[in-house]
């Protein structure tokens, strides 16, 4: 299914099936959002992840775990160089005009707002996303550094879903610094397994 520029979709998971995000131009971050289908009260949580896995960013093989810590994904592969984020949280209106944009600009919280309300779900919470393929690290003073994505195209991430999920994945419109690179591109979602 593809991700528009700017753009997001949201897809139903069982458990055990799963999944693949792939950067189909390279160099774009995709937000990665997931919520307990039944109970979106429950969602991922990238703080309480990096207390359950003690790291700052995602790793192969490990868990994501929701605000309730039940691990609810899996990153099972990773065809890209394996650098994520799970810091910072998803752009809004806010950040862009604080960035110096005016008037309206697409954001991943709003992506995320308008696809869950699609579903049924208005004001659901906005959890700190699983932003794959971003490219922020810290410096020895502990300043964060925005980079370019490093992904190439076809680039992916595979996920396993551990409970039935509904995940939402947002390309991510920023286009105000350098994380998309020369701009935001396609994106895509594709579950793997029959539920
Ligand atoms: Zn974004």
């Amino acid at each position: 299914m593809l991700i528009p520029a700017r753009g997001a979709v949201a897809v139903r998971v069982a458990a055990d099936q799963r999944f693949r995000v792939i950067d189909l131009e390279g160099t774009q971050v995709v937000d990665l959002f997931a919520f307990v289908d039944g109970d979106v009260g429950e969602y991922a949580s990238a703080e309480h992840t990096r207390v359950f896995v003690k790291r700052l960013f995602p790793k192969s093989g490990e868990p994501f775990v929701t605000n309730r810590r039940r691990p609810l994904l899996l990153l099972e592969e990773d065809s890209s160089p394996g650098v994520h984020d799970m810091l910072c949280a998803a752009c809004d209106p806010t950040r862009y005009a604080l960035l110096g944009h005016t008037g309206w600009h697409a954001s991943c919280q709003e992506n995320l707002e308008r696809t869950m309300d699609e579903l049924g779900y208005a004001g659901v919470e906005i959890p700190q996303p699983i932003n794959l393929f971003m490219n922020v690290s810290r410096d020895a003073d502990d300043a964060l550094n925005f980079a370019p994505a490093l992904t190439r195209a076809g680039d992916s991430v595979t996920l396993r879903a551990l409970l039935p999920s509904i995940v939402v994945a947002s390309a991510c419109p920023m286009d105000l610094n350098v994380i998309n690179g020369a701009g935001p591109t396609d994106a895509a979602v594709e579950v793997l397994d029959p539920a």
